[in-house]
């Protein structure tokens, strides 16, 4: 039995379906899930010793590389002085100040441990500051796992949401508007009807958690224009875009200013740290200023932040987004040509350093176009790239990343695998 085997087979005893977060289970493309034992630059070794080429980069974090120099200095340096105190630190200071100017829609930014709790607590806000309770998600986007972002859509465009996993209770999700992605016709249609009981959309602004669907640029200006004329807040949840699609994310590349902001993976450099912030007036409702109540014994790690803003500080060096972007769009290019030339059908797509992969004729621009395409072509593809030691998420429903550590001749590498890959799979 081999090792990864071996551990699965232990994990699966001890914690519920072997791993301490469901995607990690290998459930949708089945097989073991590889235990990682190291990494760096833009490999990962498992626990038999097999090297991969890995696009998952920790789901985004490992921009820069995995255990880049810089960043694991500045964890060493920082984790000697202690690893937490419950006060104050400078370094905060300093990472608040880097996220304010890095994103202009930040005047001020709280610092929290996840994703998760940035989006939980910008909803909570949100609400506070508006006095309503109702918001609006979009179906296929992930905001993390708080109890009224697990929510299905209702029977009909206007009827509330359904929860979507066990233990969120009907009340929650009922507050809860679910439409679909990139329908503007539908969005306007719900703010005539009910704008003024809405106190938030969260949106992914480019969406990466149902695999890569980009927006259209009028369905982000309807957001902006529609949640202005009704004192909604908009919330953009860039935990995964932010410093990852571009410097200033997705906000950066339409031009578009949210009124929250929230942040997480890159922001972590691979440690647990999220962020959320925006407008002055909204942040001042947060405790200690304000009424809305949000805290964190470990929020502003020093060790955390200390790995956070040595990764932003990479992300600043002059060329680095321009060499994501191209080492992307070399992978990119590179398995359409081989699907091309081997007559299979699929689609590929990337914004800055993410991108998605489709065996579908065109790049889908919705839950229901993403989720028309072909899974089990998905599956075999992963599992012959991931035996010949290519590590992309194991979901046809996830994005990929690149890091600016993977190399021209890295991504060569891959590109030449698939089209072995293509070439079997049309055979
Ligand atoms: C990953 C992700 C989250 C949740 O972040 P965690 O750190 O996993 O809690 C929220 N929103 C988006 C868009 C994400 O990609």
């Amino acid at each position: 039995m081999s090792r990864n085997q071996e551990l699965f087979e232990r994990a699966q005893r001890a914690i519920p379906g072997g791993v301490n977060s469901p995607v990690r289970a290998f459930r949708s493309v089945g097989g073991t899930p590889r235990f990682i034992e190291r990494a760096e630059g833009c490999r990962v070794w498992d626990a038999d010793g097999q090297a991969y080429i890995d696009y998952v980069g920790s789901w985004g974090p490992a921009i820069a590389g995995h255990a880049h120099p810089a960043v694991i200095k500045a964890v060493q340096n920082a984790a000697v002085k202690g690893l937490s105190f419950g006060a104050p630190t400078a370094a905060e200071v300093e990472m608040a100040e880097l996220l304010c100017e890095m994103l202009p829609s930040l005047d001020m930014v709280r610092l929290v441990s996840s994703g998760t709790e940035a989006t939980m607590s910008a909803i909570r806000l949100a609400r506070g500051f508006t006095g309503r309770d109702a918001i609006i998600k979009f179906e296929g986007c992930y905001h993390g796992h708080a109890d009224s972002l697990l929510v299905k859509a209702g029977s009909g465009l206007l009827t509330f949401g359904n929860p979507s996993s066990g233990g969120v209770p009907a009340d929650f999700a009922k507050h809860t508007l679910v439409l679909d992605y990139n329908n503007v016709a539908g969005l306007e249609e719900v703010f005539a009807a009910r704008g003024s009981e809405i106190a938030a959309v969260i949106v992914e602004p480019v969406a990466g958690n149902m695999n890569l669907i980009k927006p259209t640029a009028e369905f982000l200006h309807a957001l902006r224009r529609l949640c202005t004329a009704h004192g909604t807040v908009l919330i953009f949840d860039e935990v995964m875009t932010g410093f990852r699609v571009g410097p200033q994310g997705v906000q950066g590349l339409f031009g578009i200013t949210p009124d929250l902001t929230t942040l997480g993976k890159v922001i972590g450099g691979g440690m647990p740290v999220g962020a959320f912030g925006g407008r002055r007036d909204i942040m001042e409702k947060i405790a200690p200023l304000g009424s809305v109540y949000q805290a964190g014994t470990l929020s502003g790690s020093p060790v955390a932040v200390a790995a956070g803003l040595a990764s932003l500080r990479l992300t600043r060096e002059p060329g680095f987004y321009e060499t994501l972007s191209a080492r992307t769009t070399e992978l990119v290019d590179g398995l359409l040509a081989a699907a091309r030339r081997h007559g299979v059908t699929f689609s590929a797509q990337s914004v800055g350093g993410m991108f998605g992969i489709y065996f579908s004729e065109q790049c889908p621009d919705s839950f229901a176009s993403v989720t028309a395409g072909n899974t089990d072509a998905f599956n075999r593809f992963f599992h012959a790239m991931l035996e010949a030691g290519h590590y992309f998420a194991p979901s046809a429903f996830e994005a990929g990343f690149v890091s600016v550590a993977h190399t021209a001749s890295d991504i060569a590498e891959t590109v030449a695998e698939a089209d072995a890959v293509f070439a079997a799979m049309k055979a």
